[in-house]
């Protein structure tokens, strides 16, 4: 079993310096944000990318149900790479703890009766974890209140938390 890593540590790390994220999500999700600082990993590493001298490896990915971001640290791991460490709970567990995210995750409210729509709260009465981003949402989602489509909800400024 891979060697975990909890948010509070990995934002300490993040603040010193010396981590190196892998975000093993599709690239779709990494696009509409990720981990300040977080390279997307798909199918394997790039073949001439080498960690910085003395940093450590993080690999997350949705959350703990998903399997990815412990498969890809047991590869890395295979392949050779020492201090490689799981954040299980993953980006749902980030955005949920309202950590700074690149770009900051975005708010979205429903123009038909302004019902808001808060990533770090997700709708957990809708099955919807929290950490949930909006963009994630099922196409065929709904607002809770009016029952508008997901293309009547307009994004509202986004938060900006620092980390470094
Ligand atoms: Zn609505």
């Amino acid at each position: 079993m891979p060697e975990r890593i909890g948010r509070d540590r990995l934002a300490e790390a993040i603040r010193r310096g010396g981590v190196e994220l892998l975000d093993v999500r599709h690239r779709v999700a990494y696009e509409v944000s990720h981990i300040p600082g977080a390279m997307h990993v798909s199918n394997g590493l790039p073949a001439d990318w080498a960690p910085p001298q003395n940093a450590i490896l993080v690999v997350y990915s949705y959350g703990p149900e998903d399997d990815r971001a412990t498969k890809a640290t047991t590869r890395l791991e295979a392949t050779g790479f020492d201090r490689v460490f799981l954040y299980a709970e993953g980006f749902r567990d980030w955005v949920a703890s309202r950590m700074p995210c690149e770009p900051p995750v975005k708010s979205y409210a429903c123009t038909v009766c302004s019902f808001g729509y808060y990533p770090h709260m997700g709708f957990p009465k809708m099955q919807i974890p929290p950490g949930t981003l909006f963009e994630e949402l099922p196409e065929n989602w709904r607002c809770p209140w009016c029952g508008a489509p997901k293309s009547k909800f307009a994004a509202q400024q986004a938060e900006s938390n620092r980390l470094r």
